[in-house]
């Protein structure tokens, strides 16, 4: 009887309220947009600011940026990095620890790449492997909103398999990823059973056009060249082809393919094709929610070939900018302004050159392959005994290498206390026991090298490392309800898709990593 009294007002105040002032009627929003830039570290959005005039200058002045967000994960690759976007969880918990993770088959070690599957063929291309979600534990977004809308279109699309597949997850979606060699967009069994027309058309004609340029020229302003680092280092792309113009023919014995996979025309036909799909799949007109998830990967093979800084990085993501802004003025049109939503990230960062980072006296290194083999003899050592006293002499050699940080134990790993470092914290979200490199299933054993250290290679620099420059990447909210801004409040990627959930009204299911940052964007 009392709690009656108490609450009768209250109701009765409410409906006062809500009568006399009603809230102006926002249109709901269509069509909810995941964009991943690879590779896409923050601080080159920040560097390059005032260059941009398309879909990254409306991001930076109309959405809320996260400017201290990472990827929460040891090993910092592709795969990891978008299913972490994708589900709102971290590798320990989502499986997606590696881009190619060992396993055990009974005494031997095996690598399994993170979406691979044999029982999903490529449609179209038999000789190519098979390609599903099936090692993501984890539902992705777009099963949050298939459940909450069952009439919800999912369309995703990348360069990669392992872009397009951890947006779509587990469901019946379009999506659209490119086979290098073959030069086509392709998707496999689990999503279709044959291709609709349009991506045939898409395929025959469209592809061909956007592929046809045999030289990529330069397009930087003539006054911007001088923000990227000087166009030709001796540590680009192996020492060859490392200035402008960049030409097919001067690419030695690549495929023309795989000449055009180190420029910007992937994406420029991922986002085409993008564009496509939303219209011949009627995304964000059919008067429910819809999703279209895009991975973009040239800013990854073009920063690993030139480096980050590179005058190559600043044209491409140029290119990018015009190109994202165009797509976004377009929705405006299609799907309606403000009846749309974008989250933008990046599934890892990178390294800048070791050599250049040396000039601006910073300490890093390139090992060398005398380095990585005095590495590997030693774990080669430790993986074939069990002696305790031979196992940490081996250890202690490891940690006498100049260039090696830490070694960390399976029972750091696996402890339940407060991780000695942050480093221990982020590899334990990187650990699973049944999925993990060769070296820590064999040796029991993590290196850490030291920081802006990477290994000898053919490429001007990479990611995978736990460092805050392979793990910081934009994290950036754009829509109707979402008030422009910038927190440097700590966020991580696998808050993307609570964040998104929540500002649509989609359910997440319980058991995430991330969380809501809806307070923040509100405040
Ligand atoms: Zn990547
Ligand atoms: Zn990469």
């Amino acid at each position: 009887m009392r709690r009656t009294l108490r609450l009768v007002p209250v109701l009765m105040m409410a409906a006062v309220l809500t009568g006399s002032n009603p809230p102006p009627q926002a249109p709901p929003i269509r069509l909810a947009v995941v964009v991943v830039v690879d590779q896409l570290r923050a601080d080159l959005l920040d560097r390059y600011d005032d260059l941009f005039t398309g879909g990254f200058r409306r991001l930076r002045d109309r959405g809320f940026r996260f400017a201290e967000a990472t990827q929460d994960h040891a090993w910092t690759e592709t795969a990891p990095g978008h299913a972490a976007i994708a589900t709102g969880t971290i590798p320990a918990h989502n499986g997606i620890v590696l881009n190619d993770f060992a396993y055990r088959d009974g005494d031997r070690l095996r690598s399994m790449y993170s979406f691979a599957d044999s029982a999903s063929p490529i449609l179209g291309l038999a000789d190519s492997p098979g390609r599903s979600p099936v090692n993501m534990r984890r539902p992705s977004f777009a099963e949050w909103l298939v459940a909450h809308e069952p009439r919800a279109r999912i369309a995703t699309v990348s360069r990669k398999d392992r872009g397009a597949i951890p947006l779509a997850g587990h469901t019946r979606a379009t999506a659209l990823w490119m086979d290098i060699e073959a030069g086509r967009f392709v998707t496999s069994r689990y999503y279709a059973s044959a291709y609709p027309p349009w991506v045939d058309d898409f395929n025959a004609r469209v592809l061909p056009a956007l592929y046809a340029d045999s030289a990529w020229v330069l397009r930087v302003p003539p006054g911007a060249v001088a923000r990227a680092r000087r166009d030709s280092a001796d540590y680009e792309s192996g020492g060859k082809d490392v200035t402008f113009p960049h030409k097919a023919s001067e690419r030695g014995r690549i495929s023309y393919n795989a000449w055009v996979a180190k420029t910007p025309v992937p994406d420029i036909a991922t986002l085409a094709l993008a564009h496509r799909m939303t219209e011949e799949l009627r995304l964000g007109r059919e008067g429910h929610i819809d999703f279209l998830g895009i991975s973009l990967s040239q800013t990854d093979a073009i920063g690993h070939a030139w480096g980050p800084l590179s005058l190559e990085q600043l044209d491409n993501l140029l290119r990018l900018d015009r190109a994202l802004g165009e797509l976004m003025d377009w929705l405006d049109e299609y799907v309606g302004r403000d009846q749309w939503m974008l989250a933008l990230s990046a599934d890892h960062g990178v390294m800048t050159a070791p050599e250049y980072l040396a000039e601006q006296g910073t300490d890093a290194h390139r090992l060398t392959v005398e380095d990585s083999r005095a590495q590997r003899a030693i774990l080669n050592r430790l993986s074939r005994s069990s002696d305790a006293a031979t196992r940490a002499a081996a250890v202690a050699d490891l940690e006498r290498l100049p260039f090696v940080a830490d070694v960390v134990t399976l029972d750091e790993l696996r402890g339940t206390a407060a991780a000695a470092d942050s480093f221990i914290r982020l590899f334990r979200n990187s650990y699973l026991p049944d999925r993990g490199t060769g070296s820590l299933l064999s040796t029991g054993l993590v290196v850490r090298n030291r920081e802006n250290t990477i290994v000898a290679g053919a490429e001007a620099s990479t990611h995978g490392s736990a460092y805050y420059y392979d793990r910081h990447v934009p994290l950036i909210f754009m829509g109707p309800s979402i008030p422009a801004g910038v927190s440097g409040e700590p966020a991580r990627t696998v808050d993307l898709a609570p964040t998104l959930a929540a500002l649509l009204g989609v359910p997440a299911p319980a058991g995430l990593d991330g969380v809501s940052l809806t307070r923040v964007l509100r405040r």
